[in-house]
């Protein structure tokens, strides 16, 4: 078999999926790669260099944290990961760049969210890593990024609020 190498890219979007308390199966296939079972998910784990859940997760039971039983799962409320999973569901992977033309072999693509609106399946654009990095950065510079943090953030927020 093959040793496959994946971009640092991969493994950050994989840490940062996971983190959001999706499986480690889960968090693989929405960052795109193929991944049939909790087998295969926790070997790509050890190769990403991708740590497991903290002490604090460990007595969750993980299954029950998907889909609707997920805590973030809830209308407007639902996750990050849910709402960019529910893109991909929605609209397909991505196998090209909209924005530098960059198609099939070439590159790996993403959803990327264009205006922070992440409930709208077509508030995305497909792009490759390059062109996304590139447009969150502009974003920044701008003043108006709503990336995960700040979506975590403020459903962190909502969630206080409500309780
Ligand atoms: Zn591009």
């Amino acid at each position: 078999m093959t040793k496959i190498v994946y971009p640092a890219s991969t493994a950050e979007r994989v840490r940062e999926l996971y983190a959001t308390g999706l499986t480690q199966r889960d968090a693989v296939i929405a960052a795109g790669l193929p991944c049939t079972n909790h087998n295969m998910a926790s070997v790509i784990f050890r190769r990403l260099g991708v740590e497991g859940r903290r002490s604090g997760w460990s007595r969750d039971d993980s299954r029950a944290r998907c889909g609707p039983n997920h805590p973030a799962w809830k209308g407007d409320e639902a996750g990050y990961t849910s709402l960019h999973k529910r893109v991909y569901r929605l609209r397909g992977q991505p196998n090209h760049c909209e924005r530098c033309g960059l198609s099939a072999a070439y590159g790996e693509y993403e959803w990327a969210n264009l205006t922070g609106n992440y409930s709208d399946v077509n508030d995305y654009q497909r792009m490759c890593i390059t062109c996304h990095s590139s447009y969150d950065n502009e974003r920044r510079a701008a003043g108006t990024y709503y990336g995960h943090r700040e979506f975590m953030a403020d459903y962190r927020a909502r969630q206080e609020a409500a309780s």
